[in-house]
């Protein structure tokens, strides 16, 4: 990779660790967020800074304990303290009480209290100043997700000239969502104080493009071939895509030991008396989990020679537990559940085994090697990094991925995927169907397609090719040939038109 001239400057809503109080004494543990640790991972590469909130500490009393967190790390730790009326109202409220619902699609369950904007922007000012005060010219600053939106224009307020880059995890909604933001201007404009803005798929990326068209006529765009410059206030930004991906070697090194065979080969002897179909998911509410499990009720009924051959797996780690929805949310997967076993279970076998709380990566990747479906049906989704790390761990090469449309990551995998609309309840039931009674060798190739195309665009892949366009001094880049060969532009899978037809039957 072209090395950066001066350091990386991760900057998130939360650092990788979390100082918390214990016994009345702040002590360092992982952090709960599933993409700080995430990103420690690849960040592990790179000298430089993590910016961001370290927990319910006084600042003082973090900076020893990040010093001992950066032991053994080649970046530091800045803290950015916040107090507990910001954290409810930045995070917990504009955050994922506004965005991440009218961003998922799902304006109904938006809470446009005017106090989070309030808190959102102080939020982000504090975040600009604490990045301003600690780059240099020779940096390179890069901001991640929707609670950042509006620290690129804050930067640039601060008279902060080191280039800066955003990437967007989650999707980018059409004009039509995105204008019923109140703030949907200013938003814009934050985004466009940034250098590179980074969206996961290009569906998000034009999504982004039309409603600048739409909301800031003053902004002009000119379209490369891989990507767009938007001019805004005397300021050109990179828009492109660079789906994210997971570390392909490791999943697949570690599915392949022989820990994980084993247990794998206990779940199948134990759980699966022919077809394991498998959910992993955060409890969320973009998911689609009780339209899976109506979908798996429907399979039942409407082929009962699979009743006693099919086990759902249904995976769900819990998540933003003290939020009211999510509360509701798990009442209503519970009930179907139980509805739905209470209505099939039969002597040696129960349909669904349901399993709430976080596992251990070795069961996880056990869970993906023993299955023969993956069954992924978000109604809205940035990435689905589940969809990836099934494949990664299929080394067996004979599950099948059934994926929503609404994924960010049907677009690299809809060649070798079973792609279906999570709405239509009816048709996942048949792409169910259709997995159990593919032939093993369509099975086979679909799975080699999947995990080439997994293999080849890696995480490792999606920092270079973000930091590769970041660095371009004129802010036009070509892509680089792993963001290439993840592009929507794949050719078809072979074996679509003879595949497994709809009245087939489970011999
Ligand atoms: N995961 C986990 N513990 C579990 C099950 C899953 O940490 O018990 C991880 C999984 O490996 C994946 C992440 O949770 O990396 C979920 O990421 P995804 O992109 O699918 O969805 P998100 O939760 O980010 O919306």
């Amino acid at each position: 990779m072209k090395l950066l001239e001066g350091r990386l400057i991760n900057v998130s809503n939360r650092l990788p660790v979390e100082i918390k109080n214990r016994g009345g004494k702040p002590r360092l543990t992982a952090s709960a967020g599933g993409l700080a640790s995430a990103l420690d991972s690849i960040w592990r590469h790179h000298h430089g800074l993590w910016i961001g909130w370290a927990g319910p500490v006084e600042a003082e009393a973090a900076i020893p304990l990040l010093q001992k967190a950066a032991r053994g790390r080649p970046y530091g730790f800045r803290a950015v303290p916040l107090s507990s009326q910001e954290i409810s109202k930045f995070y917990a409220g504009f955050a994922n009480e506004i965005i991440w619902p009218l961003f998922h699609d799902m304006p109904s369950r938006c809470n446009f209290d005017p106090e989070y904007w309030e808190v959102y922007q102080r939020v982000n000012r504090k975040f600009a100043q604490a990045t301003a005060d600690s780059v240099n010219g020779k940096d390179f600053i890069w901001a991640h997700d929707y609670h950042l939106m509006l620290m690129g224009h804050y930067l640039r307020e601060t008279g902060c000239t080191t280039r800066a880059g955003f990437f967007l995890h989650i999707p980018f909604p059409a004009p039509d969502m995105f204008e019923k933001l109140p703030w949907r201007k200013n938003i814009l404009r934050g985004l466009l104080g940034y250098h590179l803005l980074g969206f996961q798929t290009d569906r998000d990326r034009f999504n982004f493009l039309s409603c600048v068209e739409r909301i800031l006529p003053a902004a002009s765009s000119e379209r490369e071939q891989s990507h767009n410059i938007v001019a805004y206030e005397n300021h050109r930004t990179t828009v492109a895509t660079f789906p994210i991906s997971i570390a392909f070697d490791e999943f697949a090194g570690h599915a392949a030991s022989h820990d994980v065979e084993a247990a794998a080969n206990q779940l199948r002897r134990e759980l699966s008396n022919n077809f394991m179909v498998l959910g992993v998911d955060r409890m969320d509410y973009t998911k689609g989990i009780p339209e899976r499990l109506k979908a798996f009720r429907i399979l039942l009924h409407r082929y009962p020679e699979l009743r006693h051959r099919v086990t759902f797996v249904l995976v769900v780690v819990p998540s933003r537990e003290d939020i009211k929805e999510y509360k509701a949310l798990r009442r209503e997967v519970e009930l179907l559940v139980s509805q739905i076993n209470g209505e099939f279970t039969d002597a040696g076998w129960v349909p669904i085994h349901y399993i709430h709380r976080n596992l251990s990566r070795k069961q996880l990747l056990s869970y993906y090697r023993a299955a023969d479906i993956g069954l992924i049906t978000s109604l809205k989704d940035g990435m689905n990094l589940v969809a990836k790390e099934f494949c990664a761990a299929q080394i067996d090469e004979q599950g099948v991925v059934i994926i929503s449309e609404f994924a960010g990551a049907a677009a690299e995998l809809r060649h070798g995927a079973l792609v279906v609309n999570p709405n239509d309840l009816a048709g996942v039931a048949e792409a169910i169907h259709r997995a159990c009674v593919m032939p093993v060798e369509e099975k086979r190739a679909r799975m080699k397609l999947l995990r080439d195309v997994v293999r080849t665009y890696n995480v490792q892949g999606w920092a270079e090719s973000f930091l590769e366009a970041a660095l371009s001094p004129d802010g036009h880049f070509r892509r680089s040939s792993g963001a290439a060969a993840a592009s929507i532009e794949g050719s078809d899978f072979p074996l679509v038109a003879s595949s497994a037809t709809e009245d087939q039957r489970i011999a």
